[in-house]
């Protein structure tokens, strides 16, 4: 069973990073492709378009290493972080693809601890969670992404006013496969899950259909005691490997 279990974790992030890649290429892509199609019938050639396709080019360089990033097996590295700059790394990766949708993503962060993680992984967590809440929104929406100390730790809430979920359908959200995407995996929430967990934390889903989503990602802070569990957990994820 936990050989399966890795198995599907390795299914899972490699259907999210495909799913994701894609995404986020089809776009610089297609601007590439319009522009090669204007330098063809185009003279002279416009140093200004150089400079556009020369950008895309750079941006889809940045995905691809973020993404390889994200997908090389790694062991786990504990350290702390500020949360506010792992949020603002993730809202930057997918910033093009909120503008294709027409959603803003509004931060609203307060001061927090930091937190002891594992930023690669925690990344693809918030990644996931904030591409599923772009995904169910409509043109001319808006997603929160909220930061807020709570009790001894932290809370990371990311709210859409999408589609949201009936009750029916929230409760097969743990189901592995489980998805109503074409392209989806349905195993993205999951890992997410497991991950979070990994950090002793808690992911906590609340829906409405018609109204939207919200996903909280509740994470212990560092602190003495986070030290010990630290050290344990690293042991953990070697015995594992
Ligand atoms: P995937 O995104 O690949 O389908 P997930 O495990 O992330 O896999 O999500 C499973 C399903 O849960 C999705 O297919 C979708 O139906 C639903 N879902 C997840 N997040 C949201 C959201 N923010 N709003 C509405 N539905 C959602």
């Amino acid at each position: 069973a936990e050989a399966f279990m890795q198995q599907a974790e390795k299914l899972a992030v490699v259907g999210q990073l495909a799913a994701g890649i894609a995404h986020e290429i089809r776009n610089p892509l297609t601007t590439l492709k319009g522009f090669v199609q204007l330098l063809r019938v185009a003279r002279p050639v416009k140093p200004e378009h150089l400079e556009i396709m020369d950008a895309e080019l750079r941006r889809i360089e940045r995905i691809v290493q973020e993404f390889l990033l994200l997908a090389r097996p790694q062991p786990a590295v504990w350290q702390t972080h500020d949360l506010a700059q792992v949020l603002d790394d993730v809202i930057a990766l997918l910033d093009t693809q909120a503008l294709m949708r027409n959603v803003r993503i509004c931060r609203d962060y307060s001061p927090v601890p930091q937190v002891v993680c594992d930023v690669h992984r925690l990344k693809q967590v918030f990644i996931h969670i904030l591409q599923n809440a772009l995904e169910a929104s409509a043109a001319g929406g808006m997603v929160h992404v909220v930061l807020q100390p709570r009790h001894e730790g932290v809370v990371v809430r990311i709210v859409d006013q999408g589609a949201g979920m009936s009750p029916e359908r929230l409760a097969r959200l743990g189901e592995p496969f489980y998805t109503t995407k074409e392209k989806g995996t349905g195993l993205g929430l999951m890992v997410s899950r497991r991950i979070v967990e990994a950090h002793r934390g808690h992911l906590c889903i609340a829906s409405e259909e018609g109204r939207g989503t919200t996903v909280e990602v509740i994470l212990p802070a560092t602190g003495p005691w986070t030290a010990r569990w630290t050290e344990r957990t690293r042991n953990e994820g070697e015995t594992q490997t």
